[in-house]
């Protein structure tokens, strides 16, 4: 496991924060291994705040909520500053569906670890065509350590790597329509199995 295990402390006895990015396709189980730390976390005491955005009202309003229905409670937050401001007394920050977010979560996450605390960010890394999916690969980037999960293919059974898009639409993400995606591993992923030619132009646009 990438998730580290130790808590180091500075000189003058502080917290010495960083990040965590959780990653992978649909149906690979972000969310459980999010809820997982954090749920730990709170054992050990640590004063946990979780967020999420506004734009994920797939469930209730104030609970992070896996698909085996093992919620914990939750912030919904409209714009990335107010997670700075919400979690001026937390230990441990979680924020769930990082793809929601634009690259301004970046200074934000940066700016928790450097104020001592434990980051734990969990997103879609590509999109339905299989581009990486920013702010994900940002994340990646500046964070301390990157656990990177996997669904299994629908098809095969091999660890599917991908989030097949089986409905016809163009735009990148279809926030709370679980139905319209498959795990698909890289052999049995098809990035645009069926969309129509209008679909596609507005597909390209929307890369563009
Ligand atoms: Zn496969």
């Amino acid at each position: 496991m990438t998730e580290p295990h130790i808590y180091p402390r500075d000189e003058s006895g502080r917290r010495v924060g960083w990040i965590e990015v959780v990653c992978g396709s649909m149906f690979s189980g972000k969310t459980e291994e999010l809820i997982r730390r954090l749920r730990r976390a709170k054992i050990a005491r640590q004063r946990v705040e979780i967020f999420k955005p506004a734009l994920d009202n797939r469930y209730t309003g104030d609970a992070v909520v896996s698909h085996d229905e093992n919620a914990i409670p939750s912030q919904v937050v409209h714009a990335v500053e107010q997670i700075l401001l919400l979690s001026s007394e937390a230990d441990v920050v979680g924020i769930d569906e990082a793809q929601f977010f634009g690259l301004e979560i970046l200074p934000v996450c940066d700016q928790l670890a450097r104020e001592g605390k434990r980051v734990i960010i969990a997103g879609l890394d590509q999109d339905y065509l299989g581009n990486p999916f920013e702010p994900v690969p940002q994340l990646m980037a500046i964070a301390e350590h990157v656990t990177k999960l996997h669904a299994v293919c629908v098809r095969c059974g091999a660890p599917a790597n991908h989030s097949q898009r089986i409905v016809t639409s163009g735009d990148r993400v279809l926030v709370g329509e679980k139905d319209a995606y498959e795990p698909r591993c890289r052999q049995c992923f098809e990035p645009e199995p069926s969309v129509e030619p209008e679909k596609k132009e507005k597909t390209e646009r929307v890369e563009a």
